[in-house]
């Protein structure tokens, strides 16, 4: 089923839409921290940040190859993103570091190393405050407000960043149940955390989206079996849907339009 809800915004539902929906009992639901649905189970909107809720993209690779220079020494780091088989600060700084230095880093060389891109980062802010993308700030407070859905963070940056990143934009990070690069080197682990701390705080989840701007978001969404819906544009805009996102939007600017996208995959899922 594709749903067109405007010239801009192409929704495409299929592998998500089951044969039970509207039953509150149905059970077949996801194994992370979801188990089966009670009568007011909660629907789960699941951010990244870097290029989603913040447009910190550029900011934070400069900060992030400048560190590897200053603290490693290393350089020529490979940029795309896409490249690595974990797409989380945590993770690539595990496989740079491996790779050139022939051991796994220990728990010293990480926090060396981050405690150095978050001083880049925060001097990086202290001259130009980070930009949200539109509409971020208004929609978190929209969903936060809504009875049947709730906002958690699942970032593939560290803790700290994704703080000051979130912070520097006007938005609260702590705010939410989050799970991070300090949490797990792989995006689908830090999904499934992050579903487990909105288990927590909200109660038993019934279904989950996921809203982020990377191809290694729709993978992962992909291994996690949950539907993504992409933030870009242009060309990035067609790749996310190509990776497979249910609805591709520029910003949330227009956020009715994105909710009620967010109504139709959560009702679907
Ligand atoms: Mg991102």
């Amino acid at each position: 089923m594709t749903l067109s809800f405007a010239k801009k915004v192409e929704c495409d539902f299929r592998g998500y839409r089951r044969s039970a929906v509207g039953d509150p009992y149905d059970d077949n639901m996801l194994d992370v921290g979801i188990g089966s649905l009670g009568r007011f189970a909660m629907h789960l909107v699941m951010f990244d940040i870097d290029g989603t809720l913040t447009e910190t993209m550029k900011v934070d690779e400069e900060c992030f190859v400048r560190s590897f220079m200053d603290v490693l020494g290393f350089a020529n780091i490979d940029t795309d993103w896409s490249h690595y088989p974990r797409t989380t600060d945590s993770g690539i700084f595990d496989d740079v570091f491996t790779s050139r230095i022939g051991r796994s880093p220990t728990a010293q060389d990480v926090s060396q190393f981050r405690q150095h891109f978050i001083q880049l980062l925060t001097e990086a802010s202290s001259q130009s405050p980070f930009a949200p993308f539109a509409g971020a700030d208004r929609l978190l407070s929209r969903l936060a407000q809504d009875g049947s859905h709730q906002v958690s963070l699942a970032t593939g940056g560290w803790r700290d960043s994704a703080r000051l990143k979130m912070a520097s934009a006007g938005m609260c990070f702590d705010d939410h149940p989050a799970a991070s690069a300090d949490d797990a080197l792989d995006r689908e682990s830090i999904m499934r955390i992050s579903m487990q701390r909105a288990a927590e705080r909200y109660g038993r989840l019934g279904s989950a989206v996921y809203v982020g701007d990377g191809v290694w978001d729709a993978r992962a969404c992909h291994s996690v079996g949950i539907p993504f819906i992409g933030i870009g544009a242009g060309s990035r805009a067609t790749r996310l849907s190509a990776e497979g996102a249910v609805c591709v939007f520029p910003d949330f600017s227009d956020a009715d339009l994105f909710l009620r996208s967010v109504y139709e995959i959560t009702n679907a899922a």
